[in-house]
């Protein structure tokens, strides 16, 4: 892959540049709560996986926040499995691959879950504050709610993706590290 490694110390610096909304959602969410509950981290661990966060990086990672909730112990006991699970290290050594918009889409947060697409799932007024929030315009943000109206929220975030990055999106936004991807690309133009 091109674009195969991004490491720790680059997270928070590509979060903000490249994540598509339901990801940065879910980080920031993780940074606010030092907590996510499974949904959420299978979401965001099998996406952070997906731009080339290593495993030891990614262990790094989850343990600095939920040792703040839970403790390192708890932590290391509970849930770190899971993210050595993710990359096939644990049980059956399934390679697990990140999920789609149309996976991410089509599921059903509950409450105190953070997962899912934000086109979707949240409320005009929480997806216009989140909106406002990653710098698009209200004019533009008006046209990602009509989307949404007709229930087209891949176009909803392609709309977003062009916002952000003044440009055009012809492909088309179909998954969160296709995304990724095509951000990285234009900001290393
Ligand atoms: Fe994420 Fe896809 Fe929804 Fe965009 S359309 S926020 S990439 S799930």
């Amino acid at each position: 892959k091109e674009y195969a490694e991004i490491s720790i110390k680059d997270i928070d610096r590509v979060a903000n540049s490249s994540f598509p909304l339901c990801m940065r959602h879910l980080f920031d969410k993780l940074r606010e709560e030092h907590h996510l509950k499974h949904g959420g981290r299978m979401q965001l661990g099998l996406f952070l996986k997906g731009v080339g966060l290593k495993l030891d990086d990614a262990l790094a990672f989850w343990r600095v926040e939920f040792s703040k909730k839970v403790g390192t112990e708890k932590f290391d006991k509970e849930y770190s499995y899971n993210i050595r699970h993710n990359y096939g290290k644990e049980g059956k050594r399934t390679d697990y691959t990140p999920y789609s918009c149309q996976r991410i889409i089509t599921s059903t947060p509950g409450v105190g879950d953070h997962h899912g697409c934000p086109y979707r799932h949240f409320s005009e007024e929480n997806l216009r504050a989140a909106l406002s929030k990653m710098g698009v315009s209200s004019r533009t943000a008006d046209d990602v709610m009509d989307k949404v109206r007709h229930r087209h929220y891949q176009l909803a975030c392609t709309l977003t993706f062009e916002a952000i990055h003044s440009c055009s999106c012809d492909a088309g936004i179909n998954h969160p590290n296709q995304y990724f991807t095509e951000s990285q690309k234009i900001l290393q133009q």
